[in-house]
Parts: C-alpha cells; sequence; structure tokens
C-alpha cells in the first residue's frame, strides 16, 4: 500500500443485478461490520433504480454509496440517462465511469468518459475512472501504454485525490476468475501512479486511490490489497452476497 491521506476503498459494483430484496444484501453487510472498524472506506454501487432506497437502508451505517455511470450533461432530451446530478440527490457520494462493460457494450471512448467524470465533479461526486487493458493488448505487450492513454484521455482537468479514483481493472480478469500475479499487478499500478504524478504533480498523485479489480474474492483479496500502490478494490460478482463481500473487506480488518 502506498501512502496515501485517504484511507483505501473497496466497492462493490452490483452492475445490472438487484432489485428491492437485494436490500437485505446490503442490511447484512451492515450486520458483519457493525463494531469493527476495518481500514478501509466501504462502498455499495447499484444499479440506478436502487440508489434512493440503498440510500435509506445505508442511512446509519459507515457504508458509502455510488452509481455505475451517469451522462455527461445536467439535463435535457436524453431518454433513459441519468445525470450525475440526479446520482448526488439520492445520497450517493461516488459514480463510476468509463468501466470496461461501458467501454465495450456501448462503445464509450476516452473523450466521453472524461465528460462524464466532469459531470460527476460538476455534481460534487468523486469519480472512480475505470482503465484496464483487454488479453490482446496484454499479450501484445501494450498493457502500460493502453492503460497510459485510457488514464490520460479520461481523466479531466481538476482531478485531485479527493474528487478522482482510479479502477485499474484488466478487461481479461472482469468475470473471469483470472487474475494477474502481484508482479503485473504492481507494474501497472506504480506506472498509474507515476502517470499521475505527471498530470497533477507527485505529491497529489501519492494520495490518490489506485483500485484493484478484477475476480477479487476472500481468497485473494489479502495478497492483492498488500501489493505495493493498491489503495483497495472495486468488486464486482463478489460484492453481490454480503458474506462474501465482508471476507474482501476483512483484508482490512
Ligand atoms: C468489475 O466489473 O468491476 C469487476 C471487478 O468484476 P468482478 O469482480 O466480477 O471481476
Amino acid at each position: 500500500m502506498s501512502n496515501t491521506t485517504f484511507p483505501p476503498l473497496v466497492a462493490g459494483n452490483w452492475k445490472m443485478n438487484g432489485t428491492l430484496a437485494s436490500l437485505d444484501e446490503a442490511k447484512a453487510l451492515m450486520a458483519r461490520l457493525d463494531g469493527k472498524t476495518p481500514a478501509c472506506d466501504v462502498m455499495l454501487c447499484p444499479p440506478f433504480t436502487l440508489l434512493f432506497k440503498m440510500g435509506e437502508t445505508l442511512a446509519d451505517s459507515t457504508i458509502a454509496m455510488g452509481a455505475q455511470d451517469c451522462h455527461p450533461k445536467e439535463t435535457g432530451a436524453h431518454t433513459g440517462d441519468i445525470a450525475a446530478e440526479m446520482i448526488a440527490e439520492t445520497g450517493a457520494t461516488a459514480c463510476i465511469v468509463g468501466h470496461s462493460e461501458r467501454r465495450t457494450d456501448h462503445g464509450e471512448s476516452n473523450e466521453l468518459v472524461k465528460a462524464k467524470a466532469e459531470a460527476a465533479h460538476r455534481a460534487g461526486l468523486v469519480a472512480i475512472i475505470c482503465i484496464g487493458e483487454t488479453i490482446d493488448q496484454r499479450e501484445a505487450g501494450r498493457t502500460l501504454q493502453v492503460n497510459t492513454e485510457q488514464l490520460k484521455g479520461s481523466l479531466p482537468e481538476g482531478a485531485n485525490a479527493a474528487n478522482t479514483i482510479i479502477a485499474y481493472e484488466p478487461v481479461w480478469a472482469i468475470g473471469t476468475g483470472h487474475t494477474p500475479t502481484t508482479d503485473q499487478v504492481a507494474e501497472v499500478h506504480g506506472h498509474i501512479r507515476a502517470e499521475l504524478g505527471g498530470l497533477m504533480g507527485a505529491e497529489e498523485a501519492a494520495k490518490v486511490r489506485i483500485l484493484y479489480g478484477g475476480s477479487v474474492k476472500p481468497a485473494n483479496a489479502q495478497e492483492l490489497m498488500a501489493v505495493e500502490n493498491v489503495n483497495g478494490a472495486l468488486v464486482g460478482g463478489a460484492s453481490l452476497k454480503a458474506d462474501d463481500f465482508f471476507g474482501i473487506i476483512e483484508a482490512y480488518l
């Protein structure tokens, strides 16, 4: 772990999973955390439809809430989209942008991701900007180059350690059960930290949380979270069940 001002973050990305009944998992997580003080922040990012109810559910807990995407604009004729300002009204404090599933499924470019991160900042939300290479890019030896391009292309003006979190998520590790070696994680996280230094100055960059995401589970969390420059995790599948997610948070207990 590097020397950051902000505590590490373990964030759960529920993706397109979760109905009202799933709020029971949030309640179960609250119960598991009761009386415990992990050395990390904990966040749940449910689908839009659950944000208000989730906000009510988590109101008396230490668990923060984030959204999974936002539109760059504040209002307008954008059927089916959700503005960052609307998200902020739900009690969410963060918004994931540029997840690889959106980059792939919706053809989101770095430019669009940057506009979304700007929107998150405009609404007072922390932008969790996701970057990561595909397996073809890794095998072609382009991992660092691809992550640099995505980072530089997606990071808005004014990004700092308080309003921005980077999530390194190798696309080939998401939902596959495959994870990079700790050396590979260390290499990319160190590279991201160095690139951030060039973009916002080394002092600020040292404080930015860089999450690792991709098949994190209780069995590998401790090892991955101990890697230098890893300041927490973005967790998909294993965040859906309170017991599994708590097993990951336990890396910080
Ligand atoms: C994710 O989609 O952000 C993710 C990390 O998924 P999983 O943990 O399921 O690999």
